[in-house]
């Protein structure tokens, strides 16, 4: 397939001077080339962003509104070519793919609804005193290979709300999807307003340690997140950081196996296990342990496993290489250690980047599959039997983003979920996020929030006015 897609700076095409291969990780093969953006074609685009700034910044709010509504519908109207684009070079079965953007559109519609508020703290006959939401200025929004496009949504979607100008830089391994949603866009929004740049490694060291880049809003890695608050630093850029996990999931005894089983596999396993917030570690109620135990390696057995582009298929390869490395090195010490596989632990002898589904029995808590974040389609099923404990073993960690807990008695779920250290708790389902809610970590699973007000506002800079009544000499 012969895809050549452009950067969008400053409202037009570069097609960059130097290039980088993009592999389809269901063959490992390299499919398209993207742009590798160089220093001085980044230096255009911060440029770009920042000479559309001010125009931007005082433009009315409606009307920035209406241009969210339509990046929405052009995200909507070609989802069929961009779903094919993001399965290739992705992995993900059509539909998630398909998800994936029309999540995208959907984060930016109905962040269109939220406003900018002002807060009158004094309002006499001496003084009018008001508190207003600016924009900070130029953004660069860093973001990973899981969720390539509506990952960015939730950072596009608030940014441009908010009066900000965007630099939007995808991860290596995914750029294609984004660059094509670039090129959409150019349409809609005034040049330099949202400019798309793709590149090697290199680029994001660049892009956070960029002087004329006022925020960093990045979702990644938490390893990646303390490097980028470092290059922040030197010119104290706001930031917002996104980061990694090691969600607990808490099945209590009076649950219905049956019900809750297939929830409870995909939870783990949805997007092959490459969502910050899938469940990365089961802790099942003894008294419940077998009978799930059993359903969800039955149900994990009629799954099926194979390239996203084809009919059918469930679950996709890992995105790319490091990471199925990555996932094949904690099977290999689950099996060195001799911890029990229920189901998968072998190799998937096939081209690309395929991991079997794998659940562990019983993995002890300090196993490595257990305490790091796996990343892939490999499960710790564990036992407790007593609540007290499985809140300490669930809050055993340095991440602190997601957690659920599953139960007949919502009541008392929900008691439990308020001393679990998270910043999104679900009862009885998972992963469910809303434009409209905030979605942040605790611990070192990220600073800041994204979503709903709270997210809006962490694209603005509080500006207080002091508005004298009675002139001074009077
Ligand atoms: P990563 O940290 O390796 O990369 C993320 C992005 O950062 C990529 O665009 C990459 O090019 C860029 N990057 C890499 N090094 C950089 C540097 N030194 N400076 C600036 N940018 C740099 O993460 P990944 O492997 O692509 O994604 C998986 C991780 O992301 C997991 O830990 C996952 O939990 C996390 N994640 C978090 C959220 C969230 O909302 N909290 C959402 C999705 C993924």
């Amino acid at each position: 397939m012969n895809v050549e897609l452009t950067m969008t700076i400053d409202g037009g095409p570069s097609r960059g001077s130097e290039q980088f291969a993009v592999e389809n990780p269901a063959t490992g093969k390299a499919f398209a080339k993207a742009p590798d953006c160089t220093r001085e074609e980044l230096d255009q685009a911060v440029a770009a962003a920042r000479r559309a700034a001010p125009a931007w910044a005082v433009r009315p709010i409606h009307e920035r509104r209406q241009m969210l509504g339509a990046l929405a519908g052009a995200l909507a109207e070609n989802v069929d070519e961009l779903m094919r684009l993001l399965t290739m070079e992705q992995g993900k079965p059509h539909g998630d793919a398909q998800a994936d953007i029309l999540g995208g559109a959907h984060w930016l519609a109905e962040t269109a609804k939220l406003d900018l508020p002002e807060h009158v703290s004094e309002d006499s006959d001496e003084r009018l005193a008001v508190t207003r939401h600016l924009p900070i200025g130029v953004v660069a929004a860093i973001v990973p290979w899981n969720f390539p496009v509506l990952l960015a949504m939730f950072k596009v979607a608030p940014a441009l709300l908010a009066g900000n100008t965007l630099v939007l830089k995808p991860a290596p391994t995914t750029p294609l999807t984004t660059l094509r949603v670039g090129e959409l866009f150019r349409s809609v929004l005034p040049a330099g307003v949202l400019n798309v740049i793709s590149g090697s490694d290199r680029l994001g060291p660049w892009l956070t340690s960029h002087e004329g880049v006022d925020k960093v809003s990045f979702t990644g890695s938490t390893e990646t997140g303390r490097k980028v608050m470092a290059s922040a630093a030197p010119t104290l850029k706001r930031l917002t950081l996104e980061l990694g996990g090691n969600d607990a999931a808490i099945v209590l005894p009076d649950v219905n196996v049956e019900e809750v089983a297939e929830q409870l596999f995909w939870a783990a396993f949805r997007n092959t296990g490459q969502i910050c917030i899938a469940t990365k570690r089961m802790y099942v109620h003894k008294d419940v342990y077998e009978p799930l135990k059993e359903a969800l390696v039955a149900y994990a057995k009629s799954v099926k496993v194979g390239d996203g582009a084809e009919q059918g298929t469930q679950i996709g390869p890992l995105q790319n290489r490091a990471q199925y490395q990555r996932v094949l090195e904690l099977i290999d010490d689950a099996r060195e250690n001799g911890y029990q596989f229920l189901v998968g632990g072998e190799s998937a002898k096939v081209p690309g980047y395929f991991v079997p589904i794998t659940i562990l029995d019983n993995p002890p808590e300090d196993a490595r599959i257990v305490r790091e974040e796996q990343f892939g389609p490999v499960l710790p099923l564990m036992q407790f039997d007593s609540v007290e404990d499985v809140i300490s073993r669930a809050n055993a960690t340095e991440y602190g983003l997601g957690a659920s807990v599953w139960s007949g008695d919502v009541d008392q779920a929900q008691t439990i979920g308020r001393m679990l250290q998270a910043g999104t708790v679900w009862i009885n389902e998972s992963q469910h996020l809303s434009p409209l809610a905030s979605f942040g970590g605790h611990k070192q699973s990220g600073i800041g929030i994204e979503g709903g007000q709270e997210g809006l506002l962490e694209f603005t800079i509080p500006q207080t006015m002091f508005v004298r009544r009675r002139a001074a000499q009077s």
